[in-house]
């Protein structure tokens, strides 16, 4: 496939542009804002609300959070536009979940598209509205998850051959998302969370195969997690073994989020940071979960940590993940414009 001699998207050479001058803001996460609503089984199908999902199923929805793009969808744009206010000039998708391998969960695979196209439109709109008021310019990042399988792992210890999903699966699940999020107006993919190199790849395949169809290349952000005391992904690479898995795709950045806080994520995105001869991303949870599974570390404490990495030169993208709000945002956000954006050699 010949995806480089495909035109680049606008919004492409505006962010290049963008990375260059400043260090850009992503948003922070979906899940502590979308608990904050207490919504119960009815509100996650939309009972009452005037937005009751048409595809049908018998599971229970509460926890399906992607689903609130079809059934909430008022609350889930503002609260994209709550992180665009609060300055993140790239703004995700409630897409982590929306493939058909991690909707079987819920019985919902059949609304995948609606999802993925929806989940695009949202941002587009909440974005739209911030800019209508400041001017800025901003981009919607098509949030694309690792699924809940691995294709390089067994999850059966008595079994290492047996696999939960194949390279095939993916692709096409993954292809279909992808679609769906360029039909809404998705300016970027960001390939996130990723634990299985080999899952990454299938998305980054299946991107390049929409490119193709639609004969235009898009921004693509990947962004890696490190699961374990030895800085090793679960499927046992180090940050420089990452990049060079995936530095074919000629990623616009690379980067690490979830699983640490910032100071444990330091030394991790130092390495990425000293290897990637493209943009790199951090966005770090907000510390470690309490004993209940919550995140204690405040705003000032996130930023002053994230501020350590702009200081030192590491990163070009900052945002947060699991556990941060608005408000860890405006603080990462007035913290590093104080700083240079790190020096990329392409
Ligand atoms: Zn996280």
């Amino acid at each position: 496939m010949q995806i480089f001699t495909l035109p680049a998207s606008p919004a492409l050479a505006r962010l290049e542009q963008a990375a260059r001058e400043r260090i850009l803001i992503l948003d922070g996460a979906m899940g502590t804002q979308i608990q904050q609503l207490g919504l119960g089984e009815e509100d996650y199908r939309g009972q009452g609300s005037g937005h009751v999902c048409r595809h049908h199923s018998d599971h229970p929805q509460k926890g399906n959070n992607d689903l609130l793009i079809l059934t909430q969808p008022q609350a889930i744009e503002d609260i994209h536009f709550n992180y665009a206010m609060a300055g993140a000039d790239i703004v995700e998708t409630n897409t982590f979940s929306a493939t058909t391998i991690a909707q079987a969960d819920y019985g919902l695979e059949a609304a995948v598209h609606d999802l993925n196209a929806e989940g695009a439109r949202i941002v587009r709109r909440a974005l739209d509205r911030a800019t209508a008021i400041d001017g800025r310019p901003r981009y919607v990042a098509g949030a694309v998850g690792p699924t809940n399988r691995t294709a390089s792992l067994s999850p059966d210890v008595n079994n290492p051959g047996y696999r939960a999903v194949s390279f095939e699966d993916l692709r096409r699940a993954y292809g279909q998302q992808v679609r769906g999020l360029i039909e809404g107006g998705a300016d970027i993919i960001l390939i996130e969370t990723i634990f299985d190199t080999l899952n990454a790849k299938a998305a980054i395949f299946a991107c390049f195969e929409a490119f193709a169809e639609r004969g235009q290349r898009l921004p693509v952000m990947i962004s890696g997690t490190i699961t374990d005391a030895s800085g090793r992904t679960l499927s046992g690479q180090t940050p420089t073994a990452f990049w060079h898995s995936v530095r074919h795709c000629r990623p616009f950045t690379v980067g690490l989020n979830c699983a640490l806080g910032a100071s444990a994520m330091r030394p991790h995105i130092a390495e990425l940071s000293a290897v990637a001869e493209t943009f790199t991303c951090a966005y770090p949870n907000a510390g470690l979960p309490n004993a209940f599974g919550q995140y204690d570390e405040g705003p000032e404490d996130t930023a002053r940590q994230v501020e350590d990495f702009a200081r030192d030169g590491l990163v070009n993208v900052v945002g947060g993940c699991c556990g941060t709000t608005p408000d860890h945002i405006r603080a990462i956000a007035e913290s590093v414009t104080r700083h240079k954006p790190r020096e990329v050699r392409k």
